[in-house]
């Protein structure tokens, strides 16, 4: 498809969900030697690195200023060099602004390598007892209460596992909609994981899981699984 392979490589490096162990070896080597690191948060980049003695410079790329990061990316790739891209948790490019980036790089024509790693919404699948040779990942619902509903509607004939993500101010929201368009099903909910406070919740009906949620407010980061 491509006429040149081009000497600059793109490396999409997952990095911890939470615990500073759940990285790679090959990750270390690769975040040592790429001439820069893209990241979302390089505050939260930084604690990785340093915690690695790590010493890299840090580009910052995330929802608000991708469009000309990625640019500046590309004009570096174009130079022949390499990259790293990371995300604040998990593998750059799950419902993070990754994709753009990985997917204007593809189009240049330039390689982009995987080092792979932890992901939450597989962490969170592979505990959750439910069956997982056929699952339907989608991300995050709609922020807005009508396109949620419409989407969790069009999910209603579902028979794969469905997993989410979810923010702690809205999990409450969710799990009230998930109630209403799908049905009181069984659920679990994951939190935190990996972390010091990590749950693994399962409820034998999405309505014990919102008493449980009205009762104690939610906080964290969440995966929920239907
Ligand atoms: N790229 C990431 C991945 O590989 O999973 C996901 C990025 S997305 C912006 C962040 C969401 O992932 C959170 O809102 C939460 O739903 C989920 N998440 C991330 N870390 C988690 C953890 N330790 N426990 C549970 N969910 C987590």
């Amino acid at each position: 498809m491509y006429n040149e392979i081009k000497s600059g490589i793109l490396y999409v490096v997952a990095t911890p969900i939470g615990n500073l162990k759940d990285i790679t070896f090959r990750a270390l080597d690769i975040l040592s030697a790429v001439d820069f690191i893209a990241c979302e948060d390089t505050r939260r980049t930084r604690v990785l690195l340093e915690h690695y003695q790590i010493k890299k410079p840090l580009v910052s790329y995330y929802e608000y200023n991708k469009i000309k990061r990625i640019d500046f990316i590309l004009r570096s790739l174009e130079e022949g060099k390499k990259v790293a891209l990371v995300s604040d948790a998990g593998t750059p490019g799950i419902s993070d602004p990754g994709s753009s980036l990985i997917k204007k790089t593809v189009e240049a024509g330039f390689r982009v390598e995987s080092i792979p790693g932890a992901v939450a919404f597989i962490s969170a699948l592979v505990v959750s007892g439910f069956r997982t040779d056929s699952v339907v990942f989608e991300g995050f619902l709609p922020a807005k209460p009508g396109a949620r509903r419409k989407k969790l509607a069009g999910l209603k004939q579902e028979d794969r596992t469905i997993v989410l993500y979810e923010s702690p101010h809205r999990i409450l929201r969710c799990l009230i909609d998930i109630k209403d368009v799908l049905g009181d099903r069984k659920i679990v909910v994951a939190r935190e994981l990996t972390k010091m406070f990590e749950e693994v919740l399962r409820f034998a009906c999405v309505e014990k899981a919102i008493e449980h949620f009205k009762h104690k407010a939610p906080k964290g980061e969440f995966v929920i699984i239907i």
